[in-house]
Formats: structure tokens, C-alpha cells, sequence
């Protein structure tokens, strides 16, 4: 049976920032190859939250303070929403700013607390424009199982908030090098059910390809337990995430 994925993009005009976009289409490609249909679902600001529930992958980008504060006041009503498909299991991926809004709060570079999802425990403290930003490369290796003989990630980060993680939620990553969550534990990025929260722009799902086919596997299964995802021929990506990781001195 040919299965259709559709791939909810959120806010793809406020929350798109350093290729966040390139995500979209690594997904909508990596069905296509297989087979799948692929469909995606802008989900600009003022979306009905009926929306969600057609989504079986959602994608939400990264974004500076402003654009943050100007999507929280769309998204905040529909939490109840997004926070019962993520606790069924739709995959989704959030990076950065879409990251920290998953939280309990980000309290941003003008010490103004913007309220979060509360579906994460997290939360997000940017220190203000004098602290440095968190910015460069970054490999890492993956906490969790994502069934790949893979087991770092590689992306680019770019952000001011310093996220802490909560004892009901477990990191994405252990930083190998980079900053990371907050540059200080070592953590990088937040998993929930099969949602993750990652500072990886890059974007990171090129580089990652075993990141990608781990959310649509999850989001094939949530449609067919027993389907299985092809293998692809990935040598110019993992070529790719090798030469990020070598650059950072970890030879893979
Ligand atoms: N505005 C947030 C910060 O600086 C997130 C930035 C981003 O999405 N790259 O921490």
C-alpha cells in the first residue's frame, strides 16, 4: 500500500532561520525515494489547530527573540493540541527557538520571560547581549536509539538561550564538541516520546540522514507497525557528516 506522509511545517515564514528549511525538504525527498507520497502543510501563523491532527511529521525551525515572542502568542492557545499529538507519538522535530518554546519558559536576551508549552521539562535563559553566543560547529552522540549503526550527529548551532533539562525529559545528545544546550553540561538537545529538540541548524537533517529516516520510520509506523523503510544509498551524506566531525576532530 502506498502510504502518504504529511510533513506540518510550522511557521515557516517566522521560525526559519540558518537553512531550517532544508529540513522540510530532506524529509519530503527521503519519502519520495522510497516510494511514499509527501506532502507538506504550511502551518503559518493563525493555522487551525485542527491542522495538527493531519500532520504525521511536524518541523518547526529556529528564530531570533522577536519573531519567538510574535509565534508564542499564535501557538500558546493551541498548546493542548500539539501537546496531545506529541504525547501520542507524532514524530516532530524542533530546533532552536522552536526548541526553547517546547520548555516551561525562554527568557530572552531582554530579560522578558516568554511563556512556553510546558510540554518539555526544560527551560531557556538567554543572558543577555553582552554573554557570548553560543555559536560553531557541533558533533555529538546520540543518547537514544534511533536503530543506526550511526551514533553521532553533526550540525551548526547559533543561539543566545542556555537551556537546562528537567528530570521528566532526557537529552538528545552528549556533546563531543561544541557548545550544546548551555555549554556547560555537556547536554545537547531534548527527546520526549518521538519528539526532539535539538540546537542543530545546519540545517541538520542533510548531514543526518539516519536522524530523518528515524522520524519518518516513527511516523510510517504510527500507519503500519510492520512497515519497514528501504535503506537508501547514503554515502554523499554520511560523506558529508564525516568531513563536519573529522573538522572537529572526531574521526568517525
Ligand atoms: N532566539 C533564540 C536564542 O538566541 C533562538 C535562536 C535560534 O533559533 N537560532 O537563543
Amino acid at each position: 500500500m502506498k502510504h502518504k506522509i504529511t510533513i506540518g511545517w510550522l511557521y515557516p515564514e517566522f521560525m526559519n532561520i540558518y537553512g531550517d528549511r532544508g529540513n522540510i525538504l530532506v524529509l519530503q525527498k527521503r519519502c519520495t525515494w522510497r516510494g511514499l507520497k509527501a506532502e507538506v502543510k504550511l502551518l503559518e501563523l493563525g493555522f487551525s489547530e485542527k491542522e495538527l491532527y493531519n500532520c504525521d511529521i511536524l518541523m518547526m525551525g529556529g528564530a531570533q527573540d522577536l519573531q519567538q515572542k510574535i509565534v508564542s502568542d499564535d501557538l500558546l492557545p493551541k498548546r493542548k493540541a500539539l501537546s496531545s499529538i506529541i504525547e501520542a507519538g507524532v514524530p516532530g522535530l524542533y530546533v532552536c527557538g522552536a526548541y526553547q518554546f517546547l520548555g516551561n519558559y525562554y527568557k530572552d536576551a531582554d530579560g522578558k520571560i516568554i511563556e512556553g508549552l510546558k510540554i518539555f521539562d526544560l527551560h531557556t535563559v538567554n543572558p543577555g547581549e553582552k554573554s557570548k553566543r553560543l555559536i560553531g560547529n557541533l558533533t555529538t552522540r546520540i543518547s537514544m536509539s534511533i536503530d543506526s549503526p550511526l551514533t553521532t550527529l553533526v550540525g551548526f548551532e547559533n543561539h543566545g538561550g542556555r537551556t537546562y533539562l528537567g528530570k521528566k525529559v532526557k537529552s538528545l545528545a552528549k556533546v563531543l564538541n561544541g557548545h550544546g544546550n548551555n555549554g556547560e553540561d555537556l547536554t545537547e538537545g531534548a527527546f520526549y516520546k518521538n519528539s526532539i529538540g535539538t540546537y542543530m541548524h545546519g540545517p541538520i537533517l542533510p548531514k543526518n540522514p539516519h536522524l530523518a529516516d528515524y522520524l519518518i520510520k516513527c511516523a510510517l509506523q504510527m500507519k503500519d507497525r510492520s512497515a519497514i523503510l528501504p535503506l537508501l544509498d547514503d554515502t554523499v551524506e554520511l560523506n558529508a557528516h564525516k568531513a563536519i566531525a573529522k573538522r572537529m576532530g572526531i574521526e568517525i
